[in-house]
């Protein structure tokens, strides 16, 4: 678990990072309330943000599931704030990650922009003309298991074949282990770097050797950038995003994922030779985001609060002065061919 003081420009003024005691839920709550209590010796705040690894209810409220803590239908805020003296928010952490983004970092005013944190899975967040997109019942972005592989690979969510299992750390992991196993000599300089054990390649070997220039370590992460790419030819066919960030563990590789990403997008994209593209691009922010996001959701709560919070909107202000706007501006633009 990661804590931290944020200013409103997106700067920690100060971080704890902790060993999350996964086991219960009242432990959990116990080490946020503690973390929140030891900022605030030194730091004035005026809000919590809290980003969980969970599926969070649009309430912004309630986790309703989570894969690796203990929370079930957990009434997270109303716990908190009974501790915490202060408004307090709970969101998603991919969905927090995709706002620290989205307001600091690599798709900072893009009109329309996906964030992928690659990590065991995929984590996705959408912001959409500046609002967080979270879905009706704040289930939006789990697209790491719309289905690539008919019959595919087994995934933790009970089907086969989701995208997740082909273009994330796990992935790359359980690819590098298979292919050592079989004891190819392609293989040999990886199992040497793991002492010979298939079972202990992790990740950041691989990654590591990748950027060392090992050849069958950037063969598997141009496997998982393919993947990745035509993935997001997907999500442009549904969302025709400006800019997707790509963030988490793997793309610590760099190029070494976002070219084979990049090809395989351009490859698969829908209307492609005919229409403008999306950027692809890495994250700004490495393991910070989901930190940085949350605080700023928070802050922004208390500035702007939600109308509703069913559809995770924000007041409509701006869009109604907007609009007249936009009307008056296509009526004064002068009509070309057609
Ligand atoms: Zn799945």
């Amino acid at each position: 678990m990661a804590a931290g003081a944020v200013d409103d420009h997106g700067v920690i003024l100060e971080r704890l990072q902790e060993v999350t005691p996964s086991h219960s839920p009242q432990a959990v709550e116990e080490a946020i309330v503690s973390a929140v209590k030891r900022l605030l010796a030194h730091h004035h705040a005026e809000a919590v943000g809290i980003g969980a690894a969970g599926w969070v209810d649009n309430s912004q409220a309630v986790v309703a599931f989570s894969p690796h803590l203990a929370w079930r239908a957990e009434p997270l805020k109303a716990r908190l704030s009974q501790r915490i003296d202060l408004p307090l928010i709970v969101d998603n952490d991919a969905n927090a990650a995709a706002w620290a983004e989205y307001r600091f970092g690599a798709g900072h005013g893009s009109s329309v922009m996906v964030c992928l944190t690659l990590g065991t899975g995929i984590g996705g967040g959408l912001v959409i003309g500046g609002q967080l997109f979270r879905g009706t019942y704040g289930m939006a972005g789990e697209w790491g298991h719309m289905i690539s592989v008919p019959d595919g690979h087994w995934c933790e969510c009970g089907n086969r074949g989701c995208w997740e299992q082909y273009a994330s750390g796990n992935a790359l992991v359980r690819e590098a282990r298979a292919l050592a196993r079989t004891n190819s000599p392609v293989a040999y300089r990886l199992m040497e770097i793991v002492g010979g054990d298939p079972d202990k390649i992790t990740g950041p070997d691989l990654t590591a050797a990748a950027i060392a220039g090992e050849p069958t370590a950037v063969e598997l992460l141009f496997d998982v950038g393919t993947w990745l790419g035509r993935g997001i030819a997907n999500l442009a066919a549904a969302l025709d995003p400006e800019v997707v960030v790509i963030g988490g563990g793997v793309s610590a590789a760099g190029d070494l994922l976002l070219l084979p990403a990049q090809r395989a997008f351009r490859r698969t994209l829908t209307g492609r030779g005919f229409r403008p593209e999306a950027r692809l691009v890495l994250a700004h922010f490495r393991n910070d985001a989901g930190l940085i996001g949350a605080a700023d959701l928070a802050r922004r709560s208390i500035v702007e609060p939600p109308e509703s919070g069913r559809f995770g909107f924000w007041p409509r202000r701006k869009k109604r002065k907007v609009r007249p706007r936009m009307r008056e501006r296509r009526a004064r633009a002068p009509l070309f061919g057609r």
